[in-house]
């Protein structure tokens, strides 16, 4: 079949082209449906119970929480704050109480005085935290990508929208934590109103409460972006930003927190409800997906029984998984610090050929993992860079313990090796898979 490129089309024209042909070829717009269905159960057999998903922003949501997400409540409209005065529209009352249960145990887990639900996306909520504490010009300070920034702080995301002056927080490329006395100097220069911490490759906490005490001086700010670190900042399992003095945390729902994708946002000032809320409603979201906000109470649930328990274990995993890959000879970032205090580990993979292409053969192989800069890759290798991002999220929630993270390093190193075709480890991993397949810290169904 011929591929038409498209002017314009920022998608790639093949698979475009091959959606465009079961469109315009099926017999009936059902059947062109059930295409649909057909591709989310492909979906659902290889990721879901033939690989081994080991992406660090990605979790196992329980069935009860999926079960919430496909529920009638996801067909209404409840726009505003909670109680009857507050909405545009008639008929919430039992959605007042799905929304009250949210925040109530959103603020339970992260001993937070405030908290809100209504983030479709933890991305809104970097943009809610710039819109309500900044202004356009205001210079703040982020961490770069090479380091494990994201692109929402970054030029190219809420942060560069909002017009805000980024300067780069100095890392430390061997400790992969902030250069404090770097720090001091730069900050001191350029007095950010704000400071944004947390990163999307992260593995130690950072020197918050030392930073904290440097932007008093001209009353500058933290903000803790913990998308991915949300889970453990719950679990007790990583420092605590709040505590530490961040003003602000947000973090993704979907990552370590095991919720439904979206986004968390808590602080503890009183002063910032109004700007912080004002944000978000009216400005950043509308109706905001009652069902969503059901499944992340539901899950705000199960982590207050198992939450604790559950991420202590995926540190656990990913520090064995760390010293497996070591002993293996494959070169895991900060094997000096114990390689991760979170649930990521970052190899350095440019002598396999670089991230971009060992992701590619492990994922004919069934195992599931991301591309990462990592320090020492410059803006040129943004797409083909040096390291290779590991999470034990999923797997952990799949009941796999330090053993089994001998087994996944033995299985990734012939990849690696090429010692094992591809199709050899694969069935290796359909098999692994196998043996751990009922999700653990939840409700019995
Ligand atoms: C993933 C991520 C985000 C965006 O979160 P979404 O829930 O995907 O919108 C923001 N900041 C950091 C540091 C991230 O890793």
């Amino acid at each position: 079949m011929s591929t038409v490129e498209m002017k314009g089309e920022v998608h790639d024209s093949r698979v475009l082209q091959w959606a465009r042909s079961i469109i315009e070829e099926s017999p009936s717009h059902r059947l062109i449906q059930q295409e649909i269905v057909n591709a989310v159960n492909r979906n659902a057999i290889w990721r879901g119970e033939e690989c081994l998903n080991l992406l660090a922003p990605e979790a196992p949501t329980t069935p009860i929480v999926r079960q919430l997400l496909a529920s009638e409540v996801g067909t209404r409209a409840a726009e505003g704050h909670i109680g009857s005065t507050q909405r545009w529209f008639a008929g919430t009352k039992y959605i007042d109480e799905i929304e009250a249960l949210c925040v109530e145990l959103l603020k339970k887990v992260f001993h937070a005085n405030f908290a809100d639900h209504r983030l479709v996306a933890s991305m809104i909520g970097n943009m809610t935290v710039y819109a309500a504490l900044t202004q356009p010009g205001d210079t703040i300070m982020t961490i770069a990508q090479p380091f494990g920034g994201h692109s929402s702080n970054r030029v190219d995301g809420p942060a560069g929208i909002r017009g805000l002056q980024i300067v780069d927080v100095p890392m430390d490329p061997v400790e992969l934590t902030v250069d404090l006395d770097g720090f001091a100097k730069v900050a001191r220069q350029v007095r950010p109103k704000l400071v944004t911490l947390g990163a999307s490759m992260t593995l130690f906490p950072f020197p918050l409460k030392e930073m904290a005490e440097i932007v008093k001086e001209w009353g500058g700010r933290i903000y803790f972006d913990g998308a991915h670190q949300l889970g453990l900042i719950g679990g007790g399992q990583f420092q605590d930003p709040l505590r530490e003095g961040a003003c602000v945390m947000t973090g993704s729902a979907g990552k370590t927190f095991s919720g439904p994708q979206s986004g968390i946002i808590v602080w503890n000032d009183p002063e910032f409800s109004v700007p912080i809320t004002n944000a978000i409603f009216p400005a950043l979201a509308a109706t905001h997906q009652v069902n969503r906000v059901a499944a992340l109470a539901a899950a705000a649930a199960e982590f207050l029984a198992f939450g604790k328990e559950y991420m202590a274990q995926i540190v656990t995993n990913a520090q064995a998984l760390g010293k497996a890959f070591d002993e293996r000879g494959i070169r895991v970032l900060c094997t000096h610090k114990g390689y991760t205090r979170t649930h990521q580990v970052i190899l350095d993979v440019k002598e396999f050929g670089g991230g971009y292409e060992v992701g590619k053969r492990l994922a004919e192989a069934n195992i599931i993992t991301n591309k990462n800069l990592i320090p020492g890759d410059g803006p040129e290798d943004w797409d083909f860079p040096s390291g290779l991002r590991i999470g034990t999220t999923e797997v952990t929630r799949f009941g796999m313990k330090e053993k089994e993270m001998d087994t996944i390093a033995d299985l990734i190193a012939s990849v690696l090796s090429g010692n094992e075709k591809p199709e050899v480890v694969q069935s290796k991993v359909i098999e692994l898979r196998r043996s751990f397949s009922k999700m653990q810290y939840c409700f019995p169904e």
